[in-house]
């Protein structure tokens, strides 16, 4: 098993930087997940990480060893693709065995290897099926049996879900991670699905443009994004964004919306001119005693809760409330939110001010 350390890893093509300056860890034995959307540079990352693509600049490190100059095949690393290439004209066991027999190991170890893999995936029934027949579920678990065989270091899957359909696909993911529970192998995934990075991974790294916005657990990067990008990428409906004109720092624990004092977070960090307040839907309430109103626009039934857009003075803003209440496009409403949970994000770029609350999220500034 392995921690793998990536530091300051930069990949250009030509002219264009895929990559900017990376730098994150995977712990031993962590599903590990890289986000983000199409082209962000996930996929040379991951490729970096494996060998088969070499760094402009950085290193690499698996379990404290810098592996910059060894190739894929030299750090013990599986990868399994989207695609999965199986031997048709071989049965199930030839297949996972093909990598050990091309090791040159033993034929009793063999024999032994793919038993425990088989039963690891609970695939013992059709050991001695041609693959040709096999169902799309049993292709898969004949792939993680080739991959789990050789017992690798780490495993890396550049999205092995997504050809699959929505059903089948969730499914799968379960099964993956508990896999990875019973095995205890570290595994780096490459997603553009939030959903998925949540569901599964012990941590994320989120991308994009080839830049990390961020690295943390699913819970902390959900409650404390460190950028408007990161907010807006996780969660659905996203995050909402309301704009206002105020001055943050110095110990303020409020900020004035369209005539509204809101409590905030005490920021540590001075800003002021355009700034913008970040609300989840789940974090906004209805309160007659509120100022700060919103317009309903539309409501969305989801079976226990609804989620409501409201047009307000600072932008167009999503609730999510229980189904119960009775809401109807035009009415006007008060808003309220938990204050500990706001973030409030600078115009510029678009970064998380630091609070007391997020401090130890963030790491920033
Ligand atoms: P996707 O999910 O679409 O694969 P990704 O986040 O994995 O996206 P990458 O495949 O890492 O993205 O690609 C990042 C950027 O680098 C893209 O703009 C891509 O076109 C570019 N790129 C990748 N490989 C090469 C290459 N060999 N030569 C030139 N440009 C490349």
């Amino acid at each position: 098993m392995a921690q793998i350390r990536i530091e300051n890893v930069r990949k250009e093509f030509g002219s264009f930087t895929a990559v900017q300056s990376s730098s994150f860890t995977v712990e031993d034995g962590e599903f590990f997940m890289l986000l983000g959307p199409s082209g962000c540079g996930k996929t040379t990352t991951l490729r970096m990480m494996a060998g088969l693509e070499l760094p402009t600049s950085g290193e690499i490190y698996i379990d404290g060893e810098e592996v910059g100059m060894k190739r894929a095949s030299q750090r013990d690393i599986a990868f399994v693709f989207q695609m999965f290439a199986l031997y048709p004209h071989m049965n199930v066991r030839r297949n996972i065995s093909y990598p050990l027999l091309s090791q040159g190991v033993a034929k009793a170890e063999v024999r032994r290897r793919v038993a425990e893999v088989a039963n690891i995936l609970k695939i013992e029934n059709i050991l001695e099926r041609p693959v040709g027949g096999l169902s799309g579920g049993d292709r898969q678990r004949v792939a993680l049996g080739r991959a789990i065989v050789r017992r690798p270091k780490a495993f890396f899957m550049d999205e092995p879900l997504g050809a699959l359909d929505a059903e089948f696909r969730e499914h799968m993911a379960e099964e993956l991670r508990a896999l990875h529970d019973r095995m205890g192998a570290t595994t780096v995934y490459v997603t553009h699905d939030q959903l998925e990075a949540m569901q599964m991974g012990d941590k994320i790294v989120v991308m994009n443009h080839g830049v990390v916005e961020q690295f943390g657990r699913p819970q902390e990067i959900y409650d404390w994004p460190a950028t408007k990008f990161v907010a807006k990428f996780i969660g659905s409906p996203a995050m909402n964004f309301l704009e206002f004109d105020g001055m943050i720092g110095n110990g303020a624990d409020s900020i004035d919306l369209s005539g509204q004092k809101v409590q905030v977070p005490v920021s540590r960090q001075g800003a002021k001119g355009r700034l913008t307040l970040g609300v989840r839907p789940e974090h906004i309430h209805f309160s007659d005693a509120s100022e700060f109103r919103g317009r309903v626009i539309a409501t969305e039934y989801l079976g226990t809760t609804q989620i409501v857009t409201m047009s307000t003075a600072n932008g167009m803003v999503k609730a999510r409330i229980s189904s119960n209440k009775g809401v109807n496009p035009g009415d006007l409403i008060g808003l309220e939110f938990d204050a500990r949970t706001l973030t409030i994000f600078t115009e510029e770029r678009g970064l998380a001010l630091l609070s007391e609350a997020n401090a130890g999220v963030l790491r920033h500034g």
